[in-house]
């Protein structure tokens, strides 16, 4: 039996008709379409229901209900996947996007997007041609590689290899790889999805020549090489050098495949890093087939490489899941032109690369510009520049930072406290994704790019005014 109280507020709720004709919705109503802005409704005032119900609502007003709408109408009423500002110095920022294309890159996919394109026709031939074609030879360029196809991603270049070269048969793994990658990319549940048998060998910490050997059957169709990303194992440890893994597996017949994740074109050296390949260095070994991302340190779109001998890349380009996992012409386009920097040798006209390879001095004075910026529009801040510690990200260099700078602000009296002002900043017009050291907002600039600096000022000053 419901009490008599709670029955009151229930029939004292109002009716969905004069919630829907009040004069504010006109306001979302034509971006969000009256059906979109009745079902809101309905859902708050469901909730309001079983919050008298339940002892947890006593504000039932038109004004609760309408407040509990309207800040469900500002967040369905902008978009939802739109640009923001990087201050965290993680340059491959997973969560955030990875890689931010080139001007010129941006340009041509706006270009192919609204026209129609060669996408998949020879001009010369006045026929159909291949989609894979505009990159495949710039990636052989590139690489040194005889031939080359890309996909959706480099989990789908992962997959594609193992099911089209290695399905029913056995894949050889040093158990030191068998990692798994943010967002749930398991190499043993990719070897699964693709009909492979993964075959352990090793120990987590050392795998010899000789485990890959001994390993070998008539079963055996790969050996494959993972490179273990965003972890590394210290101290006592072994793996096989590349080429002495090519050579072993070519003299037994079986392919040699690696997976570089964050595949790298110019030489670590040159962004001031060390200790990983290029793609190049691994085809030079004899690497059969390699495979990596196009928008991690390669600084182009979200695309997957394969690049290696004719023989092998020819059975993927006809094996039928291809069609599932093809790239559209926008990526393409964005990608092409992201090459075609590399060809020029203009790789710093790759916001990645030219992020990562930023040198300390230059980041200082960038840093100082803006600490004079905010001090002079925010004077309820004091801005500071300190040194910091940023990261490559997606996975590449997880042990090796990079030295930068940042701006720390701090206010007089200590409000908002950081936590508040990280969340202000996040839901601010232009939404600033800022880290935080010893609990104090620190804006790094390393990921900052032309703009950045502004819309950081007016954020902050949204945020104070709000308060
Ligand atoms: C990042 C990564 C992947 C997944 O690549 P996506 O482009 O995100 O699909 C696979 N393998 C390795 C080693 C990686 O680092």
């Amino acid at each position: 039996m419901t009490e008599p109280h709670v029955q009151a507020s229930l029939r004292g709720l109002p009716p969905m008709d004069s919630l829907l004709d009040q004069i504010w919705l006109e306001e979302w109503i034509p971006s969000l379409g009256r059906e979109t802005v009745k079902r809101v409704f309905t859902s708050v005032v469901n909730d309001i229901r079983e919050g008298i119900r339940n002892g947890s609502v006593e504000n039932t007003s038109m004004e609760a209900i309408n407040r509990r709408a309207a800040s469900v109408f500002a967040r369905r009423g902008c978009s939802s996947l739109r640009s923001l500002v990087n201050a965290t110095g993680v340059v491959v920022h997973t969560n955030l996007g990875r890689s931010c294309l080139a001007e010129e890159a941006v340009r041509s996919v706006s270009d192919v997007a609204r026209s129609y394109s060669t996408l998949e026709y020879d001009l010369h031939a006045g026929e159909r041609g291949h989609r894979n074609d505009h990159v495949e030879w710039l990636l052989c360029e590139l690489s040194g590689a005889e031939a080359a196809l890309v996909v959706n991603n480099n989990a789908a270049a992962v997959l594609l290899c193992l099911a089209a070269l290695a399905r029913d048969r056995e894949v050889i793994v040093s158990r030191g790889e068998l990692v798994e990658i943010g967002g749930s990319f398991r190499i043993p549940d990719v070897m699964a999805f693709s009909g492979a048998r993964l075959v352990e060998v090793g120990t987590t910490n050392r795998t010899h020549r000789a485990d890959y050997i001994d390993a070998i059957t008539p079963d055996t169709a790969m050996v494959l090489k993972v490179h273990p990303s965003n972890f590394r194992i210290q101290g006592f440890t072994a793996s096989v050098d590349r080429q002495d893994l090519a050579r072993s597996a070519m003299d037994r017949g079986v392919i040699s495949m690696e997976d570089l994740g964050s595949g790298m074109i110019v030489a670590c050296g040159e962004l001031g890093l060390s200790g990983e390949p290029t793609i190049r260095d691994c085809i030079a070994a004899g690497i059969d087939i390699v495979t990596f991302s196009g928008d991690k340190m390669l600084g182009g779109p979200q695309i997957g490489c394969i690049v290696g001998k004719r023989s092998l890349i020819g059975r993927l380009k006809s094996y039928a899941l291809l069609r599932a996992l093809r790239v559209d012409k926008m990526t393409l386009a964005a990608f092409e032109t992201t090459l075609r920097f590399y060809l020029a040798g203009q790789n710093d006209r790759i916001p990645t690369v030219r992020m990562i390879s930023e040198r300390p001095e230059a980041l200082r004075k960038k840093a100082q510009r803006l600490a004079r910026l905010l001090s002079k529009r925010i004077s309820a801040g004091v801005f500071e520049v300190i040194p910091v510690s940023d990261a490559v990200g997606g996975g590449a260099f997880p042990a090796e930072t990079l030295p930068g700078f940042g701006v720390a602000i701090r206010f007089r009296g200590d409000v908002p406290s950081t936590g508040q002002l990280l969340s202000s900043l996040r839901s601010a017009e232009y939404p600033v994704i800022a880290g935080a050291r010893d609990d104090v907002a620190v804006f790094h600039v390393r990921t900052l790019l032309e703009g950045d600096e502004e819309k950081i000022a007016r954020s902050l000053e949204s945020v104070l005014s709000r308060r």
